[in-house]
């Protein structure tokens, strides 16, 4: 048995093209394609660019910080790895692409649209790491 402090979230679903977002985020680094093409950065990740359609693709590190676009506090269903309220957040970030993710570190009722916010990385089940946010330090 898991002792009562081990991470409870589940480890992200790596695939072909999210390893490197997900190797990024267990350094501690928070990454987005770049089309090779046309510059385009583009998030979740994926083969093709939706705007030149080119396969070429790079790396690029992104500051962490953006702003809240959108959010949601969950009650139910319950999930026994996350702790409830649960604050999902559609993040914009300053880089121009926008994360799926959730906020720490404020009382659901303190969550504004357009809050200043940066990333962090907690740990999962299974040792890997994920980014989230938490209201920026210095807005
Ligand atoms: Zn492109």
């Amino acid at each position: 048995m898991e002792p009562s402090d081990a991470p409870r979230r589940p480890a992200p679903i790596v695939t072909d093209d999210s390893a490197v977002f997900w190797d990024a985020a267990a350094e501690g680094r928070l990454v987005a394609q770049r089309c090779a093409g046309c510059g385009r950065l583009r998030h979740p990740p994926r083969p093709m660019c939706p705007q030149c359609h080119s396969l070429a693709v790079e790396v690029a590190r992104l500051s962490g910080r953006g702003t809240v676009y959108s959010y949601a506090v969950l009650h139910h269903p319950q999930n026994p790895a996350f702790d409830y309220p649960l604050l999902a957040v559609l993040v914009d970030l300053e880089e121009g692409v926008r994360l799926v993710s959730n906020l720490t570190g404020t009382d659901t009722g303190d969550v504004r649209i357009g809050m200043p916010v940066e990333a962090h990385f907690v740990a999962t089940a299974g040792g890997a790491t994920i980014p989230v946010f938490r209201p920026a330090a210095s807005a």
